[in-house]
């Protein structure tokens, strides 16, 4: 598997980071874990088939997370109209709300009667997660639970004989610590630094005290605001200490081989 960083940091951009967005390579085709702004752009700049992903898990709602949908669907929907592509069906995961979340963006904000015969969501399946299994199949798993943070859910995936945890946003949350036990990967955000608590977020030393709860394989540090850009160093070595396992606290684009 590989793990492709779209989008390292917050809705507000630094040199090397912005928006929210991961892009899982895995035997199974493309998974995206949330799609938030530039992502387009950067599945563009690595060339990808866009027929490849074939699920997106969103985390929240929150527009950092989701503001790439949009566009995804209506291109998805063209590219199929205009060349007879993708056949198959795309499972879009979100928390509770989620139908009414695609509901109120296609049909009250009446982009749907926009986009006049594209039916946009003619093959796209949703999901509602919240706590337990979602998706079970042979070799593949996804699982939820509730976190804090705005109707946020953590995601734990099971794809290609590794088991993944994304947090998405979220503060220290006991829920997503149990569903993390003996994880292989675990990629959580990092918002801000101790001292500097920003909203319902995780900070660096919080990070620290998590991880070495957990102890996973690989640690991947993400949704950072300028503000961490300072400490980038200082987390990597915590972390280390911390976890003994591998750690990376990513740029956008970077690629992580599994
Ligand atoms: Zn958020
Ligand atoms: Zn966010």
């Amino acid at each position: 598997m590989r793990i492709i960083i779209l989008g390292a940091g917050s809705i507000i951009p630094t040199k090397d980071r912005f928006g929210s967005s991961i892009l899982l390579e895995t035997s199974l085709g493309g998974i995206l874990l949330d799609i938030g702004p530039g992502t387009i752009e950067k599945l563009r700049r690595i060339r990808l088939n866009l027929e490849m992903i074939n699920k997106i898990l969103i985390t929240h709602f929150h527009i950092d997370h989701v503001s790439d949908l949009l566009p995804f669907l209506k291109m998805r929907a063209l590219i199929r109209k205009t060349r007879g592509k993708f056949k198959d069906i795309i499972d879009i995961y979100g928390p509770k709300g989620l139908n009414d979340f695609i509901e109120d963006l296609l049909v009250k904000n009446r982009f749907l009667s926009y986009l006049m015969d594209l039916d946009v969501l003619r093959d796209v399946q949703l999901h509602e997660c919240w706590d337990g299994v979602v998706a079970a199949e042979k070799e593949f798993e996804i699982r939820s639970v509730p976190v804090e943070h705005f109707n946020g859910v953590a995601y734990r995936i099971r794809v290609d004989g590794v088991d993944l945890v994304y947090s998405g946003d979220t503060m220290p949350d006991e829920r997503l610590i149990r569903m993390a036990e003996n994880v292989d990967i675990l990629i959580h955000e990092c918002s801000c630094p101790s001292g500097r608590k920003l909203g319902k977020h995780t900070t660096d030393e919080e990070l620290v005290e998590i991880v070495s709860m957990i102890k996973p394989k690989i640690i991947i540090a993400v949704h950072l605001y300028p503000e961490m850009e300072e400490r980038i160093r200082s987390l990597k070595e915590s972390l280390k200490k911390a976890s003994g396992g591998l750690v990376y606290v990513p740029s956008d684009m970077d690629v992580i081989e599994v």
